[in-house]
């Protein structure tokens, strides 16, 4: 799992074009000037927020991972995703072909369901009758009863579907929640690889 410094973003001289760092350097890469003694940025340097933060460390979420290996090291698009939740304390429950199961350490990532929802009374307490039932190893089905089943379940069992509309269908609730967090991962990760490589990262903004 990606553990490393934060992704810092900032612009020195050219307002249409992002440097990303993992630690600002002393010379700004476009022109060359000392950024430690700059006076101005066009924006100044900030901690881009990181979408593969550890989920077991946000609770009240909707956590994806890959099924096998991890996003950073591995993830291709062709691979699956595992998807799950996490209770208040940020245990992750999952269902699989073990049946559903309750983790502390699997590296669950992006959390993206806001805590902010109507249910989070509820939650802990959904969560604990759902490991009491029809949640059994025997039921799992790769393509029709699986980690999808029981997260839509759950979040239907929670009464979402006014606040999340998507719930109603697993390939809306794939399209409009899932899709979109991945490809934030997925940008995050490719930024971090291209740093690796050459110190910085530089793109144009996003209009
Ligand atoms: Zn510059």
């Amino acid at each position: 799992m990606y553990n490393s410094k934060p992704l810092l973003m900032f612009r020195h001289c050219d307002d249409n074009l992002n440097t990303f760092v993992l630690n600002l350097p002393q010379f700004c890469p476009l022109c060359g000037d000392d950024l430690e003694s700059a006076a101005t940025f066009k924006v100044p340097l900030f901690k881009v927020p990181n979408p593969l933060s550890d989920g077991h460390q946000n609770p009240f979420r909707i956590v994806i991972k890959p099924t096998a290996g991890n996003f950073m090291d591995n993830y291709t698009t062709e691979k699956n995703l595992h998807i799950g939740v996490t209770d208040s304390k940020g245990d992750v429950f999952h269902f699989n072909k073990n049946g559903l199961n309750r983790s502390t350490s699997s590296p669950f990532q992006s959390p993206s369901l806001s805590p902010s929802s109507p249910s989070t009374s509820e939650w802990n307490s959904c969560l604990a009758m759902m490991m009491c039932d029809q949640w059994g190893e025997e039921r799992y089905k790769d393509n029709e009863y699986n980690c999808y089943t029981f997260v839509l379940s759950f979040l239907t069992e929670l009464r979402l579907s006014n606040y999340l509309p998507t719930i109603n269908s697993k390939e809306k609730f794939c399209e409009e929640f899932i899709y979109k967090n991945l490809i934030k991962c997925l940008n995050y990760i490719s930024i971090i690889k291209e740093i690796e490589k050459n110190n910085y990262f530089i793109n144009k903004k996003l209009t």
